[in-house]
């Protein structure tokens, strides 16, 4: 396989989730050349794939906003930056020289950076697929729901009972001509929130059942679904969402030799890795106590993006001072005194 250098940066941000995202504009901040790299095509990782149209009620800040604008705020606050995003591009082989790090990609990239920062969540994620009718994908079957607006009149079923397959529900319920929640189990694993308005809304919920056929030429017109101990019943549907989660691999990152605990990333407090010069935060990060929300992504990878500016840059402070106080134009450098020029002799 062929490789081309494509980057050649600071800082090299793996994972374009919402913890990468901010992580590229603290990155800016502290004038580091980044560039954050995805293997899905569109930046903001789990909200993104899973969620953007819910409303996420804990960041800081906001008392509600929808997971698309949150992705979007975290764009725009990064872009004067300038950030280089690499997307639809998995990071597979790490190489360690002297001056840093070479990363390659699936795609047979190569992009050399002087320190990393993991922010790779749950790894590379994939969705389990429908038991039967997986045929259909691309054709009424789909696994997310990027844009609700494909879905106005639409005839509707939801396979799962977790968190993705009741907010999907809930939030195409206004829209839909008929929407059907079908889960295998006779308890959601949602949220108790959203099973209670799940509850309280017109959206037909079928428990201890399975979607059993799936019917259409070429696109799914009907599904056949079989609650436990009843004969099949057929339902109209021609948008089938199959939100029975994800298989999240990891896989590459595994083999880089940095120190891994039950599938998830160690760093110390600084958010340094086992790898001198290689950073983590966000999901991939674990450690006691940890609780794996946006918020703590966010302070996590501030923490880390900073101390990758200090190890990179020794002698000066991972304190970026308070930004209000000189906030630098993107690629100029913090004016003298500030906390991001040299760190006073102790
Ligand atoms: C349905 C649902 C609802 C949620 N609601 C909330 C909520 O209301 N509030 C809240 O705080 N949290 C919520 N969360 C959790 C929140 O989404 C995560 O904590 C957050 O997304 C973690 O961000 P991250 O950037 O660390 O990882 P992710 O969002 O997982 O992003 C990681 C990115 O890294 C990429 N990646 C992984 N490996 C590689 C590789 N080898 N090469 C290239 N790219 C790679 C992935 O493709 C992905 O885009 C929810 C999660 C789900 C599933």
């Amino acid at each position: 396989m062929t490789t081309a250098t494509l980057e050649n940066v600071d800082v090299l941000i793996v994972g374009a989730g919402p913890v990468g995202l901010y992580g590229a504009y603290y990155a800016g901040v502290r004038t580091l050349s980044t560039a954050v790299l995805d293997s899905l095509e569109e930046p903001g990782g789990q909200i993104t794939a899973m969620y953007p149209e819910k409303a996420i009620f804990d960041v800081a800040g906001f008392p509600a906003i929808k997971g698309r604008e949150l992705v979007e705020q975290l764009l725009k606050q990064a872009a004067p930056f300038k950030p280089t995003y690499m997307l639809g591009h998995q990071a597979v082989g790490l190489e360690r020289g002297e001056g840093g790090f070479a990363v390659s990609t699936a795609s047979g990239h190569r992009i050399e950076a002087r320190a990393i920062v993991i922010t790779g969540g749950i790894g590379t994620f994939t969705p389990r697929p429908l038991p039967t009718g997986g045929e259909y994908l691309g054709r009424g079957l789909v696994h997310f729901v990027p844009d609700p607006k494909a879905y106005e009149g639409q005839d509707i079923v939801v396979v799962g009972g977790g968190d993705s397959a009741l907010d999907w529900a809930l939030m195409l319920e206004p829209i839909a001509r008929s929407i059907t929640v079908v889960h295998r189990r006779g308890e959601f694993r949602a949220h108790q929130h959203s099973v209670e308005l799940l509850k309280r809304s017109s959206v037909r919920i079928l428990t201890d059942a399975q979607v059993s056929g799936v019917h259409g030429d070429p696109d799914v017109d009907q599904v056949e679904v079989t609650v436990k101990g009843s004969d099949p019943e057929t339902l109209p549907c021609t948008k089938l969402i199959a939100a029975l989660g994800f298989t999240a691999n990891l896989g590459p990152l595994m083999e880089w030799g940095i120190t891994i605990e039950k599938r998830q990333i160690v760093t110390d407090t600084a958010g340094a890795t086992s790898v001198p010069g290689i950073y983590a935060a966000g999901d991939i990060v674990d450690y006691p106590g940890k609780v794996k929300l946006i918020a703590t992504g966010f302070g996590e990878v501030a923490t880390a993006v900073n101390n990758a500016f200090a190890f990179l840059n020794p002698g000066k402070s991972a304190f970026p001072g308070h930004l209000s106080d000189y906030a630098p134009e993107p690629g100029e450098p913090a004016p003298a005194g500030s906390p991001t020029a040299e760190a006073p002799a102790s």
